[in-house]
């Protein structure tokens, strides 16, 4: 029998998905990873009926979700009308909000963005509140004759089923209602998601085709903290209230060169994070003149390091240390097919790539097979990619 991978938690699965919605959802994956593709060959490869095949197909071109791309070679009879998925047309509103900026972006099926506005993110919850809704309806509006759904990606813990984010250490937000404030507004479907949960799902859905298909991997962000996203038999481990994955907060050396968002010092996140990348590198360079800006950020050090300059390979190298420290805890407890690690920092792979899998191969013991540990492919703006695959991974699902 097949097995069938959907984006959502089994237990909700049961209760919003009907046969024909499943069906619906794997012919769209199939039109999307076999374009060009025809409707007998659907059925032949999905073992759905021909006549469950074409009623689908109508269903979807009438949504606006696949096209028809001229005609195949015939294997006797008529020639096959072959279809891909629709691009260009917009279907999803990615709410990406970073503890630096925030990004409202609208993307089509494939994922490609069409347009975005990014505003720099203010502590104030009930400011971003505004700024969010007001742009999210302009979006709403400028696009009424499509169905668009909403999905943001936040860097605190939020909870899938009643859509609230229940804390941003950040900024400190607790109970922020934002979801709920964007549907009032607007009426649509919002998905909201920690931004590591969020990336972990882009990976299966929109990654390397090796993600899609080992189904267990974690995904490591390396941005102001550090966030896991676990993909467990294909779905997104989330735990009770949306709380698994806060692995930032294992305690893995003593003296961090920063505080963590807890408090601690001890904490993965204050090793490996970017603040303790750019606090590594002030360190170093300290004493030596002319010192560097003030606004000194983790793009001008990971630049200076792919030049070679001895500070920031060093910072970048200790730093690196310690995300594999991090990440052979992961291996030991998981035994993942693989580690995928993203954020900017990743810009350096070929300079920290070696203390990472060094450290990690540590945690390999006799007889288990080895994790693979790869940059993430997901372009510069992986939290992005994640807020709109809350939303676009809902449409897919695969078959194997
Ligand atoms: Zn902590």
């Amino acid at each position: 029998m097949k097995r069938i991978y959907l984006h959502k938690a089994k237990a909700q699965v049961a209760r919003t998905n009907t046969i024909r919605d499943i069906n619906k959802q794997i012919v769209l994956t199939y039109v999307r990873d076999r374009a060009p593709i025809s409707r007998a060959e659907i059925a032949r490869q999905t073992e759905l009926q021909r006549s469950t095949v074409s009623a689908i197909v109508d269903n979807l071109q009438f949504d606006g979700l696949i096209e028809e791309i001229g005609t195949g070679d015939s294997t006797g009879g008529r020639k096959p009308t072959l279809l891909k998925i629709r691009t260009g047309i917009p279907v999803a509103v990615g709410v990406d909000i970073t503890p630096r900026v925030t990004t409202i972006a609208l993307a089509d099926l494939a994922g490609q963005v069409l347009k975005k506005d990014v505003f720099p993110t203010s502590p104030d919850a009930d400011y971003m509140s505004g700024q969010i809704v007001e742009r999210v309806e302009k979006y709403a509006l400028d696009n009424k004759k499509h169905h668009l759904e909403v999905g943001i990606s936040v860097p605190g813990v939020a909870d899938q089923a009643t859509g609230r984010v229940r804390y941003v250490p950040y900024f400190g937000w607790s109970n922020w209602e934002i979801a709920r404030q964007i549907t009032e507004k607007t009426n649509l479907r919002v998905t909201i998601d920690n931004d590591a949960n969020a990336i972990a799902l882009a990976e299966l859905w929109f990654g390397e085709e090796i993600n899609r298909r080992d189904k267990n991997f974690i995904t490591v962000l390396v941005a102001e903290g550090i966030g896991t996203g676990i993909i467990f038999d294909g779905q997104v481990y989330r735990g009770e209230k949306g709380a698994a994955g806060e692995f930032g907060h294992m305690i893995i050396g003593e003296n961090a060169p920063v505080l963590c968002s807890c408090g601690s010092r001890n904490c993965w996140e204050a090793h490996s994070s970017e603040v303790a990348l750019t606090a590594r590198y002030r360190n170093r360079i300290e004493n030596r003149q002319p010192v560097a800006g003030e606004d000194l950020n983790v793009e001008q050090i990971i630049d200076l390091a792919n030049k070679g300059e001895k500070e920031a390979v060093e910072a970048l190298k200790e730093t690196a240390k310690y995300i594999g420290i991090g990440i052979s805890n992961l291996i030991i407890g998981f035994s993942p097919q693989s580690v995928v690690v993203s954020g900017r920092i990743v810009k350096a792979w070929d300079l920290i790539k070696d203390e990472i899998e060094f450290l990690a191969e540590r945690s390999v013991r006799q007889g288990l097979p080895q994790t693979i540990i790869r940059a993430s492919t997901l372009n510069d703006t992986p939290t992005l990619k994640g807020s709109l695959s809350l939303v676009l991974a809902g449409k897919f699902a695969s078959a194997t």
